[in-house]
């Protein structure tokens, strides 16, 4: 199943649930009556929804996929954790070593925000670069988990792009952080993808141009850490919960590797786009405070 959260035009204000169908139409299943986020995750909530579907489908109407707005995928998660320099020529154009240890970070959740919605740049931004990323989402609480157990945690994935502002990353002391927690620099979905809808995340093919010219143009199988691993790493130094999203990093050609660098400015078109999980565009304004 291809999960959404989106709004329409004649309900603005209030956020909807449904799945995305294979004729691209999106089907409306507010009627079920639970939001896509932890305490769902949690209470075997796409059993259940899976089940309530089997026995409302006739009920359900299409909405075209013109008259959706996108909202992030699943609710809010309590953790948006992201790995750095997972893919060996990202780190190469950095300038980094390769880790010997997967690089966490955190990026702040009030960053999230729906496919298609417009990137802000924030005020004072000058260096903000674009970072196509496999998102993993959580599905079951996740302590110490090993290896072998960890891909049982997981509920599936969406895309992330996680935009960066380096100067801020990098320039202003102390960690990652401030460079990538401003609001609308984490644009998830368009969809949430379950996992038995892929098989294999290491092999997804993965590409994101800026208006229009090719920037990255990778696959995950270029993951230096992949998906198990990851989760069995990251649930040694803290508790995964249903519904947190792990973005596993990005492969080269973004802008800072680029010679010379170079950042977004307003009027820009991102687009990314990964294998199985769709495409999002990202528009790139200036803040208007
Ligand atoms: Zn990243």
């Amino acid at each position: 199943m291809k999960l959404v959260r989106f709004r329409t035009a004649s309900t603005l204000t209030t956020l909807r649930t449904g799945i995305l169908l294979d004729d691209g139409q999106i089907l409306d299943c507010s009627a079920f009556g639970e939001d896509y986020n932890e305490e769902f995750f949690g209470s075997n909530g796409l059993e259940r929804f899976s089940n309530w579907l089997e026995l409302h489908r006739e009920d359900t109407f299409g909405i075209p996929l013109d008259d959706v707005e996108f909202a992030p995928p699943v609710g809010r998660p309590s953790k948006l954790i992201c790995v750095g320099l997972n893919y060996a020529r990202h780190a190469e154009e950095t300038g980094a070593k390769l880790p010997d240890e997967p690089v966490l970070f955190m990026k702040a959740t009030s960053a999230v925000t729906g496919a298609n919605s417009a990137l802000i740049l924030p005020k004072g931004s000058t260096k903000t670069d674009w970072e196509v990323e496999l998102a993993v989402v959580i599905g079951d609480r996740a302590a110490s988990v090993s290896e072998e157990e960890a891909m049982d945690h997981v509920a599936g994935y969406t895309m992330m792009i996680d935009f960066s502002e380096r100067s801020w990353q990098k320039e202003r002391g102390g960690q990652w952080v401030k460079g990538k927690s401003a609001d609308t620099f984490a644009p998830l979905g368009p969809t949430f993808v379950t996992r038995d809808e892929i098989p294999d995340p290491h092999r997804l093919s993965m590409s994101l141009s800026v208006n229009g010219e090719v920037r990255q143009n990778s696959s995950t199988a270029d993951m230096i850490f992949g998906v198990p691993y990851l989760i069995s790493y990251i649930s040694q130094f803290m508790t995964l919960f249903p519904g947190d999203i792990i973005s596993t990093g990005t492969p080269e050609g973004v802008g800072a590797g680029m010679n010379p660098q170079t950042f977004l400015k307003p009027g820009d078109l991102v687009e990314a786009e990964i294998e199985g999980l769709g495409q999002s565009r990202q528009k790139v304004v200036e803040q208007r405070v």
